[in-house]
């Protein structure tokens, strides 16, 4: 795990509690550095608070308790330079491809004309080179959730947030953008904090995994992926990446969350 010195991200304590004091308790006593330029993904069965935390760090939603800060500042509100992505992709369907890349220039007050030339080389890096003029509802799910990583990659974000991205994609087209993601991790090494129930997704994509219990949740594992850093497809039938997802398996069948 990173030093703290070189955390870009640090959690304390953090506490979430959902409808007052007496109300649903979502997180319980989150500590957790993220060093710059790591892969973490947040590992846990649903409802066990990956959103929340999610949320927390970008500053849409507030700890009950503990702090939360990036670059040694207190978290309040969405932190400049962020990138998030989201399960369903929330393109705009009466703007093209492009123009949906470019939004968060738009948000941002920047000129858009600029970021034109760094929209295309990120839809050329996924594949959609040739999309760029199409509209949303012309795309494939995988497609539409490429433009969506374009999009939230456009800025250049030293923080990218990425909540289930791939869940409601077929597992063919998922497995297809793992890779892309990993590539352009390694191209641009954002700090990543990646939420999944996705046992193999988390082990290929991940510098380190962090493992949630059911709800409450609490860190269960913290763990540097011992794998090399560039992962090719193949690395999936390595022995150490099969130890790995065998490993998190019988965690979760420790905790009762899968069974026979
Ligand atoms: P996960 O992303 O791991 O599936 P969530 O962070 O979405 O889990 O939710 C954790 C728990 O907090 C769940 O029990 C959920 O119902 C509850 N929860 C999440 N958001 C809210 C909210 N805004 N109000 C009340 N309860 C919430
Ligand atoms: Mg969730």
């Amino acid at each position: 795990m990173a030093g703290a010195e070189t955390a870009l991200i640090a959690a304390k304590n953090v506490t979430k509690t959902f409808g007052g004091k007496k109300g649903l308790l979502a997180l319980d006593d989150i500590s957790l550095d993220i060093g710059e330029g790591e892969f973490v993904s947040l590992l846990g069965p649903s409802g066990c608070g990956k959103s929340t935390f999610l949320r927390c760090l970008a500053g849409l939603e507030a700890p009950s308790a503990g702090t939360l800060s990036l670059d040694g500042r207190a978290i309040s509100g969405p932190p400049e330079r962020l990138g998030i992505a989201f399960q369903r992709d929330a393109l705009l369907d009466w703007f093209d491809v492009l123009e949906n890349v470019l939004l968060p220039a738009d948000f941002g007050g920047l000129s858009k004309k600029a970021y034109v030339p760094r929209a295309r080389e990120l839809l050329a890096m996924v594949g959609l080179k040739d999309f760029a003029g199409a509209y949303p509802a012309a795309l494939s799910g995988g497609m539409r959730q490429r433009a969506a990583i374009c999009r939230s990659l456009l800025l250049d974000p030293r923080l990218l947030l990425m909540d289930e991205p791939f869940g409601a994609l077929d597992a063919l087209t998922r497995d297809q953008l793992n890779v892309d993601l990993h590539h352009l991790w390694l191209k641009r090494r954002m700090t990543t904090v990646f939420v999944t129930h996705s046992i193999s997704e988390a082990v290929f994509l991940s510098s380190r995994i962090v493992v949630f219990s059911p709800r409450p949740g609490r860190i269960v594992e913290n763990v540097v992926l011992d794998l090399p850093d560039e992962r090719r497809l193949a690395v999936r039938e390595s022995s150490q990446f099969l130890d790995y997802t065998r490993h998190f398996r019988h965690l979760f069948e420790t905790m009762g969350l899968i069974h026979d």
